[in-house]
Formats: C-alpha cells, structure tokens, sequence
C-alpha cells in the first residue's frame, strides 16, 4: 500500500479573549519541548531506541510514577500539571529535533575528519541546537474532542489551569475517505488554524517500467514547461503513441509583467539607497510578494497540470530535467525576470509531483536535450518560426513548428511535449538505444489552440543539432496531421488561470 498526506488548514474562529490561551499553550508546549530536548542531550543513548522506547525511557527518566517515585530530571520543576497527550506531543516535537540535530552534527564531523585526513583546512561551523523553539503544539487525542464539521474542543493552557474551549472551524470539511492525524494549532499572523494532516492509503501504483512495457494501454502525460505565454503544455498519449488530448496552461506574460514590475521597483529602491549591507535583506516586503505569487501560481499550474492527467486517466506523468539556468543579459529586472521564472518551473514540477501521487500517477523527468528541435512525428529537425516569417530555420522561442521531411506543423511547444512523452517509451521500450522511435499516428480529432504571438521563449537553449544525428532518413511514415484548429487565438485556451492578484 501506498500512503499520500495532505493537511486540511482551517481557520478557528474564537472569542478575542482566548487567543492569548492558544499562545499560553504554545510556548508552554515549546517549554517542554525544549526541557526534554536538555534531557535528551544529557542522555544521548535515547536516540539510538526507537520513538516509543525513546518515549518509555524518558517518561521514566522525568515522569514521578508508583514504581518510579522520584524522577532524575523531574518535569515538575519546570511545569506542573502537564496533561500526558500534551507531554507526550512535546516529546515527540524535542526526539524529532534532536535526531535531526544528531544526524547534522555527525554528518559535519565526518566532512571535518575527511577533509582533515586529507590535510586541508576546514573552516565550515558545526551545527547549533536549537536556540529558539518555535513549534506549533500538536494536540494528540485528549486534548480535543467533539470534532463536528463546523466545531472542536479544544483544552488549552489559559496561563494558570487547562480549560476546555469550544472554538468554531470554518474552512474545507473533513473528506470522508482519509484518516486523519492528530491536528496542529498554527499561528498565522494574528490568528489561530488548526492543521490536520490527512493520509489516504491506495494500492501501490506498479512502477513506470511495468507499465511502460506490459500496458499498451497505459497512458502518459507529458509536460513541457517553458518560460513564456504557455507557463505549461501537456499532451496526453498512449504507450502505442496514439495522441489523445493536449492542453495549454497560459499566464506565463501576466506573471513576467507583474514580477519584473516588481523587480524594476526594487532596482530602484536599491539605487536611492546605494550600497545594501551584506547579510542583510533589502526590500523585503517586495521579495515576499513575488515569492507569494511565484508560489501561488506554481501551485496553480501543477493542479492543472494534474487535473488534466486525471481527467484523461493518465498513470505517468512526464517533465523534462530543467537542465542549467544560462545566464541572460540585460537590465536587473530582466535577469532576475528569467532567473525567478526558471526557478518556478522547478517549482512546479516539485507540486506536481506530489500531487501527481496523490492521485496515484507517477513522474518522470527525461533528458531535455533538443525536444524542441525534434520532430515528434519522424524525429528529424524542424523549422522553428513565427507566423508570417517563412518557415524554415530555427528561431529559439518562436511559436510555430515546420517539419520539413513529413510536413508536419504545429505548436512548437506541443510538438515538444510530445517528444518528451516519447522519450520516456523509448527509454524502457528500446533500453539499448534511446532513439530513434516509432512514428506517431495521426491523432483523434484533437483541437490544440496555437500561440499568435511568443517571441521569449527557451532564449536560453543551445547551438543546433548537428545533422548527423538525423542521417536516418527514409524508414518512416509520412502521416499528416490535421491542421485543424492550430490557428485558434489565444483566448481559445480554456480555462485561464485566475492570479492572485486579480480577484
Ligand atoms: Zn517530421
């Protein structure tokens, strides 16, 4: 079985009264945290047990018990009253933090031993414990109840005793086929949400592989990411390379606007100021608002992305590797522009993938080398062109795509994607060789709105392909693809993204 978590955030709705209740809990939760994360420091050999002997031999170790009257370390002195849910949460909160610190501090004096062995000079700082505790409680059963799809108890520490509250929830409601984990009280801003991670099991998906090669009915998705209009274009094929659907994900203009106005804001907040300190970071309240809407809108793109996959029962979804940023010229906010937008595209594949196995589809990423310059249906090099320019040549970035050998045309991106798709058949189908493939049949009846006007696209892709690589000239069909539909304008594309910005 496989297991996939998601967290249902919802807002809390209190009396203002109680919010300083929730804080009161919190840094008492972080008090204990931090008292048993000393405990484990002063008996380092926990670590090596599993969390629930970990759990056991700290209890013993701080908890005053009939059998064990008088406590090395006792909790007591620092919080009395501790309920044992809440003890036990905080715990857990202090074992989490001290392995991770054990396996950090482990790591840096092996990096030290080894560069010491080799004679060279080692000047990396060794990791801290942790000064602050900052953790949200964990409310384990006991310290809530009454869960309804509107409202919990709550017992939360007031500052002097613990008292059960009823507080409302308002946001999505509890799906109905998950379990559900023991919640979290989040602060965010001024108010209080509860957290509760959510874990749906589903039969382990079989690998890419198998089905690859024992399901011709087995279908992909695959995703070409660019940095201009089109953020995302995704076609939908069987293993056979039957073409089954494809789809256009815009956006990708709206959002190189509004960040590069952004950044030009910052360029010449920077130039009033002169020289920024080191270390420290400038205009923060600018950075925030295009990490926001760089992160939205990757969010935005990855569940549609995988919404398609869904909606055409697609089992794989596919991306090529990103590949190296190339460094562009030009002013601040173009650099920055191109270097945010190749960020997001990273960004957007790690959702997707997540979200991809939520569903139970699986991702690959191919080699990125030359899928635009590849014909997707004889694999030879197409011509790359804007409409109204003749078609030949290869214009990086330019919308339009012209095979000279089988006459295809199409999108340019699309015609990627495809490719992409392909490459990973071939990578399991023919394990010898790579390429080249069979060639596509002619698809179904498929509208694919085409692109007018792009001409920012992949401006950082490399020199062209040599043409021996295409020397394998006369072994494949010649099937035409329609043309039908690739002139669509771009307000065709269904389903335009809604930017955060534009409610
Ligand atoms: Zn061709």
């Amino acid at each position: 079985m496989a297991k996939a978590t998601t967290t249902l955030r919802q807002v809390l709705n209190y009396h203002p009264q109680h919010a300083a209740w929730f804080a009161a809990t919190r840094a008492l939760f972080n008090q204990v945290a931090a008292f048993y994360f000393e405990v484990i420091t002063a008996h380092q050999s926990v670590l090596a047990l599993s969390n629930q002997e970990a759990l056991t031999a700290l209890e013993t170790l701080t908890h005053a018990t009939k059998e064990h009257p008088t406590p090395i370390m006792p909790l007591a002195e620092i919080a009395e009253h501790v309920p044992a849910m809440f003890r036990r949460a905080a715990i857990h909160a202090a074992l989490g933090s001290a392995r991770s610190f054990s396996t950090h501090l482990a790591k840096w004096r092996a990096r030290k031993e080894q560069a010491q062995a080799k004679g060279k000079k080692f000047t990396e700082r060794p990791p801290v414990p942790p000064r602050t505790w900052n953790k949200s409680p964990t409310l384990y059963a006991g310290q809530w109840k009454e869960r309804t799809e509107t409202s919990i108890l709550l017992k939360l520490w007031t500052g002097t005793c613990w008292s059960w509250i009823k507080v409302r929830i308002t946001g999505r409601a509890l799906p109905a086929d998950v379990k559900t984990g023991s919640p979290s009280l989040i602060r965010r801003g001024n108010h209080w949400w509860l957290h509760t991670p959510l874990e749906k099991r589903f039969r382990s998906p079989p690998t890419i592989e198998q089905q690859v090669t024992t399901n011709t009915a087995t279908t992909i998705c695959a995703v070409d990411l660019n940095l201009n209009e089109q953020l995302a274009v995704c076609t939908i094929q069987t293993v056979e390379g039957t073409i089954l659907a494809t789809t256009f994900i815009g956006g990708g203009r709206a959002i190189a606007g509004f960040r590069k106005q952004l950044l030009g804001r910052i360029a010449r907040n920077r130039r009033k100021t002169g020289i920024i300190a080191e270390g420290e970071q400038d205009n923060v309240h600018l950075w925030r608002k295009i990490n926001n809407v760089d992160d939205s809108l990757a969010h935005l793109v990855s569940a549609r992305i995988v919404q398609f996959a869904k909606q055409h029962e697609a089992t794989i979804v596919v991306f090529e590797h990103l590949g190296t940023l190339k460094p562009t010229r030009g002013k601040y906010s173009h650099r920055g522009n191109s270097k945010r937008a190749f960020w997001m595209k990273g960004r957007i594949f790690m959702y997707a993938k997540y979200k991809a196995y939520n569903e139970g589809m699986l991702t690959s990423r191919v080699s990125p080398r030359h899928t635009s310059r590849e014909c997707a249906r004889c694999h030879r090099l197409v011509a790359r062109y804007a409409e109204g320019q003749p078609a030949e040549g290869y214009t990086p970035g330019a919308p339009l795509v012209f095979c000279p050998e089988c006459g295809m045309r199409g999108n340019a991106d699309r015609n990627a994607s495809l490719v992409i798709g392909q490459r990973l058949i071939t990578r399991y189908q023919k394990p010898s060789q790579g390429k080249p493939q069979a060639p596509l049949r002619v698809e179904r009846g498929e509208q694919s709105p085409g692109v007018a006007v792009c001409q920012d696209a992949k401006c950082e892709e490399g020199p062209s392909l040599p043409q021996a690589r295409h020397a394998d000239r006369n072994e494949h069909g010649t099937a035409h693809e329609t043309d039908a539909g690739m002139d669509a304008s771009i307000s065709a594309i269904p389903h335009p993204l809604r930017f955060p910005w534009e409610s």
